[in-house]
């Protein structure tokens, strides 16, 4: 099947090409694209009339747990430990993978709706979000969430390895082994992670450096760095997603550059919670590649990429109180190309290629709150809200078109599932 988007303003991503093009054709043969040139003349089965509409790659959020959209801005006034302890995690226990489903489901939507075609997730309930991943035919790296210091540590290990073995071949769906985090897996159960990673060939994917009080927890128990540890542990020597890494020193963004390492930051997530600021520049500038998170709603509020991609650029610009430090084409990137690479996927998607896999996005940007555009590039990271995400493509398929959802999905009978699950879910955690 050929499908031909048609005269839109195309922002590539591509190193190779100009930053924008104006009155673009892009061919898509079946899920890949095969040309990119003016005034595409030759037979299509599909037109996607792209006037006055501008085409980017799809947006690669590189960190965040879509199981938990029932937990939307419940993090008022807690800390990141008192958040997790108190309000999350005894939640958590009573949630069945059937309600996994449905709140994943209900992420997946969120994210074709707000212009996000891959996702980097780790979260339990996996075959339940897994059926939700499949049916809503988003790109998924994912992977079970790894917690180690308890009883059924292990078992957690099998169930990820058995995951992964049932599920080999399937073109929208990759993995990372995921220890949630140093403070919750012990220095033999990361090893067991590592080890794993090592025997499935697959990317390491955990949360790392969130706030102070979890870099002193770390210094404590390995009397030493957070990033000498991952080096003790022999993580260095493996491809590294490190989510947040709120705090890392320029000395061990040194030694964390050694290895192969993206960081995911996820700022909104991080004023939520009161962690702090990541210092992204110093990141770049010492060779780490810097993706983007939006974290689970629970304390990133939502899955719109365009609302945490505006974040990143006005932090930075107001911790070196300096706007020059970081610009808008440079968000970009962090929010597309390198979520790519760091999720191992930058051959398929990232940027608008010839030979890459179909994720494309169309925005409309004629409301009255984007207009007129005279700074694109700048608009898009600043001021385009969900509602100017037009069209979503993943791998070829067109999943929403001009705003609806093109899946045999009804969003109000999963939304009264969601009810039922919030009401009972809450109801058990007050008894
Ligand atoms: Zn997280």
């Amino acid at each position: 099947m050929i499908q031909v988007i048609k005269n839109g303003t195309v922002i590539t991503m591509d190193e190779k090409r100009k930053k924008k093009y104006e009155n673009l054709d892009i061919v898509i043969t079946d899920d890949t694209i095969t040309s990119i040139e003016e005034n595409y003349q030759g037979p299509y089965d599909k037109l996607i009339d792209a006037t006055n509409k501008i085409v980017l790659p799809g947006l690669v959020n590189c960190h965040t747990h879509l199981g938990m959209s029932i937990f939307r801005a419940t993090n008022d006034n807690l800390t990141l430990q008192d958040w997790l302890t108190k309000k999350i995690w005894p939640i958590e226990d009573h949630m069945t993978d059937d309600d996994v489903y449905y709140t994943t489901l209900l992420s997946c939507i969120e994210m074709i709706q707000t212009g996000t075609t891959t996702s980097n997730d780790m979260y339990f309930g996996v075959q339940g979000a897994l059926k939700a991943i499949k049916e809503s035919k988003v790109r998924s790296v994912f992977s079970r969430c790894l917690t180690g210091r308890d009883e059924h540590a292990l078992e957690r290990i099998e169930e990820f390895k058995q995951l992964v073995r049932e599920n080999q071949g399937n073109e929208l769906l990759a993995f990372t082994v995921t220890p949630h985090s140093m403070y919750t897996c012990d220095k033999e159960y990361l090893k067991n992670c590592k080890e794993v990673a090592e025997e499935f060939h697959l990317p390491i994917h955990m949360h790392y450096c969130e706030n102070q009080s979890e870099v002193e927890g770390i210094q404590k128990e390995y009397q030493k760095s957070p990033a000498e540890a991952l080096k003790e542990l022999g993580y260095l020597e493996h491809k590294l997603i490190l989510a947040h890494g709120t705090f890392i020193t320029e000395e061990e963004q040194k030694l964390l550059a050694k290895g192969n390492v993206s960081i995911a930051t996820n700022p909104i997530s991080n004023l939520n919670l009161g962690c702090g600021i990541a210092d992204l520049v110093s990141y770049q500038r010492n060779g780490l590649n810097v993706c983007l998170g939006t974290d689970g709603q629970g304390s990133g509020n939502n899955l719109n990429m365009f609302y945490h991609m505006s974040m990143v650029d006005q932090l930075q610009k107001a911790k070196y109180q300096d706007p020059t430090v970081m610009g808008s084409y440079d968000v970009l990137k962090i929010a597309t190309i390198n979520g790519a690479k760091a999720l191992n996927l930058e051959d398929k998607i990232g940027s608008i290629e010839e030979g890459k896999k179909a994720d494309l996005i169309i925005l409309d940007l004629s409301n009255t709150e984007v207009y007129p555009t005279t700074d694109l590039i700048t608009q898009i990271v600043h001021n385009v809200e969900s509602n100017n995400v037009d069209t979503t493509m993943i791998n070829g398929t067109i999943l929403m078109e001009h705003h609806q959802l093109t899946l045999p999905i009804d969003v109000e009978i999963i939304k009264k599932q969601i009810d039922q699950i919030t009401n009972r879910l809450m109801v058990q955690e007050e008894k």
